[in-house]
This record gives structure tokens, sequence and C-alpha cells, in this order.
């Protein structure tokens, strides 16, 4: 595999960087004390196209490559663990959906509101009852009665949905027929019997809100409210979370590598039997490990983006890159606190935050054991030929 950034996606990765350095990174420890997203920063993101990064530019997205929104999404990480996990969730989840399966008339009426800084987009797919095991555990059904999906049941952890103009939502239609039983539903906050509950109260990405959500005999048109083909729910949904791993990856990288800038900055000013720390060799330790499991978590995320971005098969790679990358950002975090002695566990200092962000990236878009057994199974089958 031949690979470089090119000039374009390096030009990128500098906006993205500067933007966030002048409005996001300020503004984390508030963002995560206050557990609010500051909106007028989601606002200017729209203006500079991460609220639209692979959506079509007549629905005012940017339209980029794989690579590139990795990219954009490891710098706002990097800065803020709240924003990168509701800005993420947001392209990955909630935006991509539509954009991908979406009819003109449903882009059309979602896209621009998605792209235009006022909302971020949402996918309910957890319940109560079921995370890992979807096809399984989904309880939320929904029935045709004339021209509309009557829809009730319960959804647990769902980001961004209070900001949501519509929540992407995985529903069983068909209870008898496994995991074609299952379809994607347009479902707008506001419809009649759809509540959503207060914001959970989290150890980490504080900042970004998560809900849980009730349907209580929700009328939902089937015609325009029906995301693809009924029963490709499903699949839809394991497409969608490849992708968003690849994203999730680069979110953790970002933490990972904000965490690091934060020690080695620490490491080069705190004196110890006098000299910086830095200059002790089990310090330096800590700091090589942390910059080599940092570089090899990227490339993993880049590998799997461009396997995407060349039309490849990536389920592999994007679950190799979650893992890599989440296990990563655990390490370095943890070391970063440990560079820091007691203000590393002071909510003054920005590493207690970031460990704590990073601390739901294991578990998020598919847990580490299950990116384990996506790669076994993948594994085994290429060695079986
Ligand atoms: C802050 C936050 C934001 C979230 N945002 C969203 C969102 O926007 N949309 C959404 O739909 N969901 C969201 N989630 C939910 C998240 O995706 C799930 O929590 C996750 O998929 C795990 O599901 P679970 O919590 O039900 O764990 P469970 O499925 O109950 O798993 C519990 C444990 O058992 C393990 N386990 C399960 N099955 C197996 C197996 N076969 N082999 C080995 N181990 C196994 C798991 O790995 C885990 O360690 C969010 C969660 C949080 C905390």
């Amino acid at each position: 595999m031949h690979f470089a950034l090119s000039a374009e996606q390096q030009a990128f990765r500098r906006l993205v960087r500067d933007f966030c350095a002048a409005e996001l990174a300020p503004r984390a420890a508030a963002i995560d004390r206050d557990a609010q997203l500051h909106w007028p920063t989601i606002q200017k993101m729209a203006a500079i196209g991460l609220l639209g990064l692979q959506v079509d530019e007549e629905y005012g997205g940017a339209a980029l490559d794989t690579l590139s929104a990795s990219i954009a999404i490891e710098e706002i990480a990097r800065a803020c663990g709240s924003t990168a996990l509701s800005v993420s969730a947001h392209n990955g989840l909630g935006a991509a959906p539509i954009q991908r399966w979406g009819s003109p008339e449903q882009r059309q009426r979602y896209l621009p509101l998605l792209t235009g800084g006022e909302c971020l987009g949402a996918l309910a797919l957890t319940e109560p009852g079921a995370g890992t095991d979807l096809a399984g555990g989904v309880q939320t059904r929904a029935v045709v009665e004339g021209d509309s999906w009557i829809v009730d049941g319960q959804k647990a952890w769902i980001t961004n949905a209070s900001h949501a103009p519509v929540v992407v939502t995985l529903v069983r239609t068909d209870p008898d027929a496994g995991t074609r039983g299952f379809s994607l539903l347009l479902i707008e906050p506001g419809s009649a019997g759809f509540t959503i509950h207060p914001p959970e109260r989290k150890m980490g990405v504080r900042g970004s809100p998560t809900h849980m959500l009730s349907f209580e005999n929700v009328r939902v048109p089937t015609a325009s409210g029906t995301l693809g083909e009924r029963g490709r729910g499903f699949h839809q949904t394991m497409q969608t979370l490849d992708a968003g791993r690849i994203s999730i990856a680069a979110l953790c990288v970002g933490l990972a590598q904000g965490a690091y800038e934060h020690a080695t900055r620490y490491a080069l000013e705190r004196q110890a039997f006098g000299k910086p720390i830095a200059q002790h060799q089990l310090i330096q330790a800590k700091i090589a490990d942390a910059a080599t499991e940092i570089e090899a978590a990227r490339w993993l995320v880049y590998a799997a983006a461009w396997r995407a971005d060349e039309g490849l098969d990536f389920a592999k790679q994007a679950a190799m890159a979650k893992l890599k990358a989440s296990e990563v950002a655990e390490r370095v975090c943890h070391d970063a606190i440990q560079i820091h002695g007691s203000y590393g566990y002071s909510s003054e200092f920005a590493v207690e935050r970031i460990y704590r962000d990073q601390r739901l990236m294991t578990i998020g878009e598919g847990t580490s054991e299950i990116q384990r057994l996506v790669i076994a199974r993948r594994a085994l089958a290429e060695s079986q030929g």
C-alpha cells in the first residue's frame, strides 16, 4: 500500500487544528464542568464543513473522503472529547444513514438542517435491555396501521437526541424474520408519544448529551418515515457501525494525542531531584511508549479509512483500529496522569478530564470484546482461504 496524506488533507488538518486550538480547547474544561456543548462553537464548525463531513455539497456538506473525516474527528478530540463524541455521532451515526439510504425528499428535508449548525444528528439502536445483542434483544416494535407505522418501545444512551431534528431509530418490523425483520425509521421529536428523557449524568464526555427515549403509540408515516427498504434495518445498522468505528478510533487517537501533549509539556516543566522529570529515564519510557502507540493507532485508522475510500472491505480494519486506538487511549491517559503525579488527579488539569472521557471508548459503538470477535471471525475465515 503506497500511502501519504495529500496536500489537501494536510491543509485540512491545519485548518481544523487551528480552529480547535482557538475556539474549542479553551472551552473544553467548561463544557465538561457544565455538561453543556458550546453552541456558538458548534455553529462555527458548520461554516468549515465539520457538521457535514461526508454529506453531499448540495445539502451543505463538505463531501470529504473518510480519511479527511477521520482527521477532523482526531483534531476535535485532541481539544475536547465531549464535542468530538457529539460531532462524531452526528456525522457518522445521524447524517450518514440519511445521506446513504435517504430518498431525495428525505435528504432534502433533513440534511440541510443537520449541516446548518443549529442541531445534531442521532441514531437510536441501544435499548435498556439490548446493546451488543441488538438482533436478539431489540424490543421496540413498529406495526403498520393505515399509512403509518405505530412505534412502541424504549431506547437508551442516545447521543444528541435532544438536539436532533430527526432520530434514526432501529425497530423490529417483522418479528419472525430474524435479522431481516428490522427497519430504520425517521422519527421526529415532537411526534405525539415520543419522549426524550433528561440527559444521563456520566463519568466522562459529560458535555455530550445522552438520553433515554420512550415511544408510546408514535405515528410515523410509512412513505416518508422509512429509511431505505423495509427489512434492511439490521444490515444498514451494521454498515453504519463499521464506518462509525473508524470515526471513534480517530477520536481515541485525538484523546491520546491531547493527553500526551499535556504530559510532555508538564514533564519538561516539573522538577524533581534537581532536574525536569522529563530527564528521568522512567518518565522518558512512558513518553516513548505513548508516542509509539499513538502513531501505531493513527496508522491503523488511516489504513481503515483508506480502504473505505478505495471501496475495499474495511470491517476488519475498522474493528482493529477501534480496538487498538481505544486501548492506546486508555494506557496513554493513564500514564499522562502518572506523569502529572497528584496534579493529574485534580480537575484543574486537563488529563483528569481526558482520562474520564476516554473510558467510554472501549464500550461505545461496539465493545472491545466485540471488536475482537469481529477480527477473529474474519481472520479465521481468511486463514481457511
Ligand atoms: C456515552 C454513551 C453514548 C452512547 N451513544 C449511543 C448512541 O448514540 N446510540 C446508540 O444506539 N447507543 C449508544 N450508546 C450505547 C452503546 O453503544 C452500548 O452501551 C454498547 O453497545 C454496549 O452495549 P451495553 O451497554 O448494552 O452492554 P452489553 O451488551 O450488556 O454488554 C455488557 C458486557 O458484556 C460483553 N459481551 C456481550 N456480548 C458478548 C459476547 N458475545 N462475547 C463476549 N462478551 C460479550 C460486552 O462486551 C460488555 O463487556 C452509548 C453509550 C454511552 C455510554
